[in-house]
């Protein structure tokens, strides 16, 4: 893996957290790697993080009431979980929410959060693959992992966690960020660096494939979401990461022939 997360000492949009943080503190780029592993969670800290926002977000948000729309997240969450090698590794949780916003999560230890409104832009369940298959990276990855040692590094309070999470559009920011006292992590929702971003739409592709759906699915579904962006005066969580629409898109399309021998032969088999 390349420097991931070391694109929080980048000048993005949510730049602050590089300047502040890791980035001047450590003296650079290398610092920031070596401070940002040495603080971030190991995998039982981790997914006990995970397990606790999801208890959250299940307190606040209601689950669908719709028994198809509950079955197709189900069937087609459980193939991509097991084309990702980590079916067995945690006890799977999926869940569809009665909301309209156009978004979904994974969080360690293996919760998975789909929202009504994706899944309504999703029409194909190959599209669900793959908004899922790239959730489900940012969990193999340790993505979460990398930006919570990322922030320790830099020694982030709450009031700068929640303008993080506000400006990356993450719907339980007020909550998540006000449990810190409570011994909760907000960390496991905060918005993933243009790096992670790349590497989870990559991953994506290979686990998509692996699950017999077909990668060009990931194309269509980029360009419903940079359309529906494009009409959205809020960037969506899912989407409002820095990989640029067009950017995104290209890098799928050239990534696609890669993957395409992995697909047809999960479809055969
Ligand atoms: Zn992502």
């Amino acid at each position: 893996m390349a420097f991931g997360f070391c694109a929080c000492c980048a000048p993005t949009r949510r730049g602050f957290l590089g300047f502040t943080a890791a980035g001047l503190a450590a003296g650079g780029l290398g610092g920031c790697v070596a401070v940002g592993r040495s603080m971030a969670p190991g995998d039982d800290e981790l997914n006990k993080m995970g397990l606790q926002a999801w208890s959250q977000i299940k307190k606040k948000e209601k689950i669908s009431g719709s028994a198809k729309g509950r079955a197709r997240v189900n069937g087609v969450a459980r193939k991509v979980v097991d084309a990702s090698g980590l079916g067995r590794s945690y006890n799977w949780e999926f869940a569809l929410f009665d909301d309209k916003q156009i978004n979904a999560f994974a969080l360690p230890g293996g919760k998975i959060g789909v929202y009504q409104g994706l899944l309504n832009l999703a029409t194909s369940d190959a599209e669900l693959a793959a908004v899922l298959g790239h959730e489900v990276t940012h969990v193999q990855r340790r993505h979460a992992a990398q930006r919570i040692g990322a922030q320790r590094a830099g020694q982030l309070g709450v009031q700068l966690a929640q303008i993080g999470l506000a400006a990356g559009g993450v719907q339980q920011s007020d909550q998540i960020a006000g449990l810190i006292g409570a011994g909760v992590s907000y960390g496991v929702i905060l918005p993933f660096s243009r790096d992670q971003e790349y590497e989870a739409d990559e991953g994506g592709l290979v686990t998509m494939s692996r699950a017999a759906y077909n990668p060009n699915a990931a194309v269509t579904l980029w360009q419903k979401m940079a359309a529906a962006n494009a009409k959205s005066a809020k960037p969506m969580e899912f989407a409002s990461t820095h990989p640029s629409d067009a950017n995104r898109i290209r890098r799928l399309q050239s990534q696609i022939p890669s993957v395409l021998p992995l697909y047809e032969s999960a479809r055969r088999a």
